[in-house]
């Protein structure tokens, strides 16, 4: 199974990419955690990575390219995988579909979650309180919704066009949105 997890920031994906991993046996590779773990281990990537994070623009697609590349390089991912946050730009799109071709292999599925922003602005302060992430302040997390507005959004449109989009209603309780993946990947093609 290789899966694709996207959805606007605060649409519950990390949650839901490691529920629907481990269901499916395979890991769920996450930019975003690899990211916060390179900042908190003080590695040069995290140094690089932490000042577009915390200002809410995307690490260059070079560096989050390579990264992604190197990962699903990994023994674990043979079976499959599923990325949770990549792609997020047009590039990262061409990219991986070099990375699938080479491993001789194709995307299962693109699951969308959807979500109201606003709705999603005060999930997110919420997670900030428990979660302390630094880039869950008010202004950030506007920036980080335009940046997805105008580079991640178009993205529905292309895997639609190529039959593998799944839709999601992110908005509920985990198991609920959970079940609705799997009902929806099942009900695919
Ligand atoms: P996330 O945990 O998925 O919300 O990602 C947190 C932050 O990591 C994002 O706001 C970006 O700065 C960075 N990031 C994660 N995935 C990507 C990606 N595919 N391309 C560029 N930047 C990314």
């Amino acid at each position: 199974m290789r899966l694709i997890l996207m959805g606007p920031p605060g649409a519950g994906k990390g949650t839901q990419a490691k529920v629907v991993a481990e269901h499916f046996g395979v890991p769920a590779i996450s930019t975003g955690d690899i990211f916060r773990a390179n900042v908190a281990g003080r590695t040069e990537l995290g140094q690089e990575a932490q000042r577009y994070m915390d200002a809410g623009e995307y690490v260059p697609d070079e560096i989050t390219n390579a990264m992604v590349r190197d990962r699903v390089n990994l023994p674990d991912a043979e079976p499959g995988f599923l990325l949770d946050g990549y792609p997020r730009t047009l590039a990262q799109v061409d990219e991986l579909d070099d990375m699938l071709a080479e491993l001789g292999t194709k995307l299962d599925a693109a699951v969308s979650l959807a979500a109201d922003q606003d709705e999603l602005v005060k999930r997110l302060l919420k997670r900030a309180e428990v979660e302390g992430r630094t880039d869950d302040t008010e202004e950030v997390i506007r920036r980080r919704q335009e940046v997805y507005n105008e580079q991640t959004a178009p993205l529905i449109k292309v895997y639609d066009e190529r039959g593998l989009l799944v839709e999601v209603d992110g908005i509920g309780e985990v198991d609920t949105v959970t079940q609705r993946i799997f009902d929806a990947l099942e009900t695919q093609d």
